[in-house]
């Protein structure tokens, strides 16, 4: 170790000891002089995801402005995860599949000289296994007609809230004026609409992702399958990719035309913020350097977990409102293996589900299902959800043991390896973090809200708005405005 590192390890450790001795805010330990570089800036914008990379762009472009932005990852595009197979010479997306027609996203594919066109659907015959056992259900998927009319009953109901809920919650009612039904747990919702036909469609899109499907708010279920999305799923709307067929080419693009302004592979690990101006000690983990990033304006992009927050020292106001989010933990995966069907999508069904009862849905931790992913390839992707301790090791267990199963059960055939071979793997980490009803009903979204700006501090990223890329870009667009007014 180097007598600096020595000096910055010394520092840190007394300065975990100045934190667990008293309980207001930790003091700066790093001085600037421990900074190799000093930047300074209009904007720092933390994480470099769909959030913050689009902000970043539009920031640097449009209103000239100056910015830092700092991602942990080597890379741009958070939960966009493509694998460039070599064996196949083909790109294969394991994360975000596609991007939805919404507010900005047609233009600023056209903006990055993307050309796109809609997503290719690879054609899967559906099995249908309890992952619990390994055994077959019964299962008789809804019809396509009952399927649509339940989804259109869906949009009926809810396109009155989309003005509270897109793309955003900038005009979310008063605690008073709520409506009920975006309190429902879903299954109750699914209820007293009778819309059960289309409840799985629902969840194995992208509804999973709130994790306990059946008791989430159907407002965050709307968050997670909006009304957009219903409308594409009626035939009123598109998803694209681009035609590279690779997502993460949205990424590669932003990421050239940020260039310096990247700190990549690095993290804010102390800050001071004030309503004037913030200092961010930036430490890159492969060098072990240190940024000092000072910026007149902070954008934070990142999910607001307990973890990432630390280094923010949040106050009572914003720890009021973060303390109160739970979330779900998704990871994506690539695996292989010969017992593997082609063509076909195993999904996992509670046995309950047969012969047609489409509220029965797996409950976390679990793997929704095994997709051949086409391309003459060898590749099945696995998505798992999960709370919050649904580490890799967990969910890769979880997908060798449903696998497994299957094998034990004749449900697939025998032979080959034990285990899966695991190709690619992406942890997504937090997701859909959600506040309870009861904290809803007690001003939380207001609470929240009322962040923007408080100690000079900006917020965007899921917690925000939606699960969607497109709608997080719309979502940047009200918050830019109102952050450079
Ligand atoms: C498996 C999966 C599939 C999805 N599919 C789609 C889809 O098909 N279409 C769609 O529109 N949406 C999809 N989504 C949703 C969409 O990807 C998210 O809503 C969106 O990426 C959220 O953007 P964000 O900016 O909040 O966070 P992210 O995109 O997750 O970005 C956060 C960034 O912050 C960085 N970071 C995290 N912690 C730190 C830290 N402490 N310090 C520095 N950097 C940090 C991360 O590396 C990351 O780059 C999918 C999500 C998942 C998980």
């Amino acid at each position: 170790m180097t007598t600096a590192a020595l000096w910055i390890a010394a520092s840190l450790l007394s300065a975990a000891s100045a934190v667990a001795a008293t309980s207001s805010p930790p003091s700066p330990v790093l001085p600037a002089s421990a900074a190799q570089h000093i930047i300074n800036v209009d904007v720092a914008i933390v994480g470099a995801g769909a959030s913050g990379a689009y902000a970043a762009i539009r920031l640097k472009e449009d209103f000239g402005k100056s910015i830092a932005v700092i991602d942990k990852s080597s890379r741009l595009g958070g939960h966009v995860s493509t694998f460039d197979d070599l064996s196949t010479g083909k790109p294969f997306d394991f994360g975000v599949n596609s991007y939805n027609d919404y507010g900005p996203a047609k233009d600023f594919f056209n903006r990055l000289g993307i050309s796109f066109s809609p997503a290719p659907r690879v054609a899967l015959t559906q099995r249908f296994v309890d992952f619990q056992t390994g055994r077959p259900v019964a299962y008789e998927p809804s019809s396509n007609q009952d399927r649509k009319a339940a989804l259109q009953k869906f949009l009926t109901v809810t396109e009155p809230y989309e003005k509270f809920l897109l793309p955003g919650y900038w005009n979310f009612p008063q605690p008073r004026d709520i409506p009920e039904d975006l309190f429902l747990p879903f299954a109750q919702f699914v209820n007293k609409y009778n819309i059960s036909a289309c409840a799985n469609q629902v969840f194995e899109v992208t509804g999973m992702g709130v994790g306990d499907f059946q008791n989430s708010l159907t407002m965050y279920v709307l968050s997670a399958f909006n009304q957009p999305m219903i409308r594409t799923f009626l035939g009123n709307g598109t998803i694209f990719t681009p035609n590279s067929r690779r997502n993460i080419e949205v990424y590669e693009k932003i990421q050239a035309r940020l260039g310096s302004d990247l700190l990549l592979g690095s993290t804010v690990v102390q800050s001071e913020r004030a309503n004037n101006g913030h200092s961010l000690w930036v430490e890159n983990g492969t060098t072990g350097r240190y940024t000092l990033v000072k910026a007149k304006k902070l954008l934070i992009a990142i999910q607001p977990t307990k973890q990432n927050m630390e280094p923010f020292n949040l106050d009572r106001t914003e720890k009021a409102v973060f303390d109160k989010l739970e979330q779900s933990v998704v990871h994506c995966g690539i695996v292989t293996h010969p017992s593997l069907p082609i063509d076909v999508s195993i999904v996992n069904i509670p046995a309950a589900g047969a012969p047609a009862n489409y509220m029965a849905l797996p409950k976390p931790n679990f793997n929704a299902r095994f997709d051949y992913m086409g391309g003459n390839s060898t590749n099945w992707r696995v998505l798992m959800v999960g709370k919050k301790d649904l580490n890799k090791d967990k969910a890769q267990g979880i997908a060798n043991k449903n696998f497994e199963d299957m094998v034990k059960r004749g449900t697939l055939s025998s032979g080959g390896p034990t285990n899966l071979e695991i190709k690619a793997w992406s942890e997504h980490g937090a997701v859909n973090m959600h506040a309870s009803a009861r904290e809803i009903r007690n001003g939380f979204i207001q609470r929240q809200y009322a962040l923007q700006g408080h100690k000079g501090t900006w917020w965007t990223g899921g917690a925000f708005s939606h699960q969607f890329q497109a709608v997080l870009w719309a979502f940047d667009d009200v918050l830019i405005t109102k952050m450079l007014a």
